[in-house]
């Protein structure tokens, strides 16, 4: 593996090997292919981050399904009820369907809180949850991550699709932030 990067301000040194990542990947996609082989499910990938994760998961699930690519935005609304979220991208019905959420990172489980609550009001059979990478110290919502790659402690990575300030999503490898 190389050596410490520096992206704009800031150095990263490896942290997970893509032979790693790559074995993680391969446990999730046996899991779904036994776990949801009678559900046709519909994989919704949330961009950008979780692109390369789709990429290599979806190569390796054998069961019928159908992708789409979703991006979740936040924006505050006129009413007094605060910030509403909206998810960009889904065209398919996805009533009565087992859904299942493809993400490359639960930290606090903000994001996926929200999706999950949009996602309920469409009426769907079930919500799955796939994440790469999971920071279980960080984690407090009580919305199960049932196929998680890598638990990681509470550290900022890149790489395999995250980026810092928009770079590093195309390395192979994850890195964390070096000291
Ligand atoms: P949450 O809502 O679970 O706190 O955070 C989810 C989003 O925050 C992820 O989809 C990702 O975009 C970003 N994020 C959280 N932790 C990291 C990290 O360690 N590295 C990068 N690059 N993004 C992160």
């Amino acid at each position: 593996m190389e050596q410490i990067i520096t992206i704009k301000d800031k150095k990263f040194k490896p942290f997970i090997e893509d032979s790693v990542i790559a074995k993680a990947v391969d446990s999730i996609a046996q899991k779904i292919n036994s776990e949801l082989s009678h559900e046709f499910p519909v994989f919704l990938v949330v961009l950008n981050g979780s692109f390369m994760f789709a990429s290599d998961l979806l190569k390796k699930v054998s069961i019928p399904c159908e992708i789409s690519f979703i991006k979740v935005a936040s924006y505050h609304g006129t009413t007094s009820t605060g910030s509403v979220t909206e998810l960009i991208g889904l065209t398919e019905n996805i009533a009565n369907r087992t859904v299942v959420i493809v993400e490359d990172i639960v930290d606090t489980g903000v994001t996926l809180e929200k999706l999950v609550s949009v996602l309920k009001g469409k009426n769907v059979k079930q919500i799955k949850v796939a994440s790469a990478l999971l920071k279980p110290e960080s984690y407090k919502k009580d919305i199960a991550v049932d196929y998680v790659g890598i638990e990681i402690k509470n550290e900022f990575v890149i790489g395999y699709g995250l980026d810092y300030d928009g770079l590093g999503r195309n390395l192979k490898d994850i890195y964390v932030l070096a000291e």
